[in-house]
């Protein structure tokens, strides 16, 4: 099965028991978002940039297990910002299991290994020396931690700790190989990061998952090679959602990037041609969502919005309609079901409700349309029948032929370009710009060290007065790497 039986059955029982009562509208994944603070600042994500003013805001444990009750969605995805910054994360972890739900923390990964620590720590006895030793030789956990593990004192044995369970994925941001991801990302590293807390999360028996979002320069032949790659690690299941062209993340990108947001987004037309192989890649990989999604996608049928069943709750209340668009937040979500007038939203034939609907064709619009058989035609049901019970794609056979380290770890970064001009210009003129105006001097021995943008490194480079070669419009973003 493409999802554990359980987990299947749990959301089924939840889809007929609201059909049977024929409730109008119903929540099928609670997007939680208790926090909106982020150690990285993706190029795309709406998220730090619409709400940046309250970036320092947490939604109070026992309120997200409240809002978890009162929509009474079968599956949690707990996002961000970066949910594992949230100092009680783990315990709203435990109090979502009570509850029965099943869960998804997204993540970016940077921290997971360590909470991963943190669970051998609290768990640590002689049967899980094997695995301590696993990945100690895989280069996963160091010795001094690992001793740090065995010898855990009392308060990391009485911590609180997320640990692995069927009920519960990490679900770990990953946009392609590690070029495009960390050019994403805006940070090197990060995809090199993500592939570690994989592995070190497969050895200890977690379930991961992974999600995609995809951008116009991300290639369809990038994407096959990255679940390639990600299959062969052993990740139990992937989303993936075309990128959305939402107020908050253009108004960045024009204002911080001096990009303009066409040359990133997908239109409809766009996004069709990038996904003309999602059913081929369902085939082949374990894609989570249903078959009539991907029809959608491919530009096969169309679908209409159904945002409100992906609620999306944070701190400041209900945001309607969806986790993309904010027109207002409310204080319950039975609240937001009544007020909002739905029908003033999605696109219905290809015609779009709201302009601003009109090139959105994102998982958490559209996704559960296909499950909850809104635009039904015959055979929908064991479409989705025979690809949630069908037979699990295996790991993919050849994924450590993937080309997957073509970034930063071979010297090719996407910083690599400017750090060598940055460099070249400093070498040339010792006494440099930056040094005369005071500004931090990026261009001596830490310029390996360094993580900041390309963008502002080629901007430093060019107020020396040196010419690059390398584009700073995104022409070259991502994909042909
Ligand atoms: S990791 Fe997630 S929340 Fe953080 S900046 Fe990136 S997309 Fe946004
Ligand atoms: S189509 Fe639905 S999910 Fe997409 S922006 Fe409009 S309301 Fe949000």
């Amino acid at each position: 099965m493409r999802f554990p039986l359980a987990l299947t059955l749990k959301i089924a029982k939840h889809i007929v028991g609201h059909k049977i009562k024929r409730t109008p509208r119903f929540a099928m994944v609670l997007q939680l978002e208790p926090l909106h603070t982020c150690n990285l600042t993706c190029t795309g994500c709406g998220r730090i940039r619409e709400y940046s003013t309250s970036l320092k805001d947490m939604v109070p444990l026992e309120r997200c297990l409240e809002a978890a009750k009162e929509c009474d969605a079968p599956m949690v995805s707990i996002c961000g910002g970066e949910p594992l910054i949230y100092p009680k994360i783990e315990e709203l972890v435990v109090g979502l299991r009570n509850q029965g739900r099943i869960i998804y923390i997204c993540t970016n990964a940077m921290f997971m290994r360590k909470k991963m620590r943190e669970y051998m720590a609290a768990h640590y006895d002689v049967s899980m020396e094997e695995k301590l030793g696993r990945l100690v030789s895989a280069n996963l956990v160091t010795e001094k931690d690992a001793e740090t593990i065995r010898k855990s004192d009392p308060a990391a044995r009485a911590k609180v700790t997320i640990k692995p369970s069927k009920w519960m994925y990490w679900n770990v941001h990953v946009d392609g190989l590690e070029y495009t991801h960390d050019l994403i990302v805006e940070r090197e590293g990060v995809f090199k990061e993500c592939v570690e807390a994989i592995k070190m999360a497969k050895i200890l028996d977690y379930q991961v998952a992974t999600n995609t979002t995809v951008y116009r320069e991300t290639e369809s032949a990038e994407l096959e090679e990255m679940f390639k790659y990600l299959s062969w690690l052993g990740v139990d299941g992937h989303t993936i959602s075309p990128g959305y062209d939402y107020d908050a993340a253009k108004k960045d990108m024009v204002k911080r990037l001096g990009k303009d947001p066409k040359a990133f987004f997908l239109t409809r037309d766009l996004t069709r041609i990038k996904f003309k192989d999602i059913e081929r890649w369902g085939q082949l990989f374990t894609i989570f969502g249903t078959p009539v999604y991907q029809e959608f996608l491919s530009g096969k049928r169309e679908l209409t919005c159904t945002a409100w069943a992906i609620p999306t709750f944070n701190v400041r209340g209900w945001k309607a309609p969806c986790y993309l668009m904010t027109d207002g937040h409310y204080n319950g979500y039975q609240e937001m079901l009544t007020k909002v007038n739905w029908e003033s939203y999605g696109v219905v034939n290809g015609v779009a409700r709201d302009p601003r609907c009109e090139n959105c064709m994102v998982h958490c619009g559209y996704d559960p349309s296909g499950a909850l058989g809104t635009n039904y035609q015959s055979g929908d049901n064991w479409k989705n029948f025979r690809y949630n019970f069908g037979i699990k794609p295996k790991p993919f056979p050849q994924g450590d032929k993937v080309f997957a380290f073509n970034g930063q770890s071979v010297g090719k970064g996407h910083l690599a370009e400017a750090k060598a001009a940055v460099a070249g210009a400093f070498a040339a003129a010792p006494k440099s710009v930056f040094q005369r105006n005071g500004h931090h001097d990026h261009s001596g021995s830490d310029a390996g060290a360094d993580t900041s943008q390309r963008d502002a490194l080629l901007a430093k480079l060019g107020s020396n007065g040196t010419k690059s070669t390398t584009p700073t419009d995104g022409s070259t973003h991502g994909s042909e790497s």
